[in-house]
């Protein structure tokens, strides 16, 4: 717009759909290991809109759209998603859950209807770790959280919560309806980052076992007999109280109580050990103390074998050896010859 004394004239600047085309004006980049729902959340925020609302943008209707993106994300959403946040297909695919090998062991979504009392416990599966909240440039939250095999983080080795620390709400990110960052509690507007106890060592050997074990189910090993390792884990029932439960249907709170016990060695009481599936936890349990990690694992093997190759150069270039060998075969070959023309 420019004045000129008495007359003002408008000049119309460019539309901003012909300037930017159909992209969103803000990129987000996904984090490593970061599940789709926390990356939209995210990508939602920097482009203006409160992730409650931008579910719509996709024509999802729900307050849990986004949780339900991450176990099956259409074909027509991952289109749209490629052409307007400008990531490839690839990429974002890689973010959901499904389609997915460990399904069994995911925690089941439990989102109480919306118009719930602000007084009633609001209950969702998904789980954190505040200490990688708090260390994150932008607040994230991880696929491997969604395991009901992990308790406890296992890069800082604390305690996971899925509940607030203040008002004892679930974590429901998707709900939020103010541009605030995904470590603000939607309940009560607090910060959910207040940091956890240590988990014991025995208890972080198990789950480092079980982490290790569903590695290599995800890379196509399986077991000798004809049920698979997320079967097993995942059919086992546990006695808590009167209810008899999967790992998957757990909290938080009895996953941990179970772990601490199986360590511990004193869950017989719990468990029938006549079933199969309970009595490959307890296995596992034993067995748990003794395992060294599959990284440190698969490095000793590398580094034994690389020293090895190296000894068998070395006896290769060594001329005595040489000789000696090439004696030894000229009177193995005279030997035999003698012995055939005896017969
Ligand atoms: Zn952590
Ligand atoms: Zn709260």
């Amino acid at each position: 717009m420019t004045q000129h004394s008495s007359n003002i004239s408008v000049t119309p600047s460019c539309r901003y759909a012909s300037e930017a085309g159909r992209g969103w004006p803000v990129g987000v980049t996904p984090a490593p290991g970061e599940l789709l729902s926390s990356w939209l959340h995210r990508l939602a925020l920097a482009n203006g809109v409160p992730p409650r609302y931008f579910g719509r943008v996709l024509g999802l209707s729900g307050a849990d759209w986004s949780e339900r993106l991450d176990r099956a994300l259409p074909k027509h959403v991952l289109d749209s998603l490629v052409d307007r946040a400008e990531v490839p297909a690839a990429e974002i695919s890689g973010l959901a859950l499904g389609p997915d090998p460990l399904t069994r062991l995911r925690l089941r979504l439990k989102i109480k209807p919306q118009k719930i009392p602000t007084s009633a416990p609001r209950i969702t599966r998904l789980q954190y770790c505040p200490t990688c909240l708090m260390e994150d440039q932008a607040p994230y939250f991880r696929r491997g959280w969604t395991l009901a095999t992990r308790v406890s983080c296992l890069h800082h080795g604390r305690r996971l919560r899925d509940r607030c620390p203040h008002c004892s709400g679930g974590i429901a990110p998707s709900r939020q309806d103010q541009l605030l960052p995904q470590h603000i509690c939607v309940w009560c507007g607090c910060d959910l980052r207040k940091r956890t106890v240590r988990v014991a060592h025995d208890v972080q050997q198990l789950e480092r076992l079980i982490e290790d074990l569903l590695r290599l189910h995800v890379a196509g090993y399986s077991l000798p007999e004809k049920s698979t390792l997320p079967a097993l884990l995942s059919t086992a029932c546990f006695t808590f109280g009167t209810e008899h439960k999967s790992i998957a249907q757990l909290p938080l709170r009895d996953r941990h109580h179970l772990f601490c016990q199986l360590a511990e060695g004193s869950m017989r009481n719990h468990l029938r050990p006549d079933h199969r599936a309970t009595a490959f936890w307890m296995r596992l349990a034993q067995v748990a103390p003794k395992h060294t990690g599959l990284t440190k694992t698969l490095s000793k093997m590398l580094i034994i074998r690389t020293t090895a190759r190296r000894d068998i150069r070395t006896v290769g270039i060594s001329l005595t050896n040489l000789t000696q060998a090439i004696t030894r075969i000229h009177t193995n070959h005279r030997t035999s010859m003698t012995k055939e023309k005896c017969r």
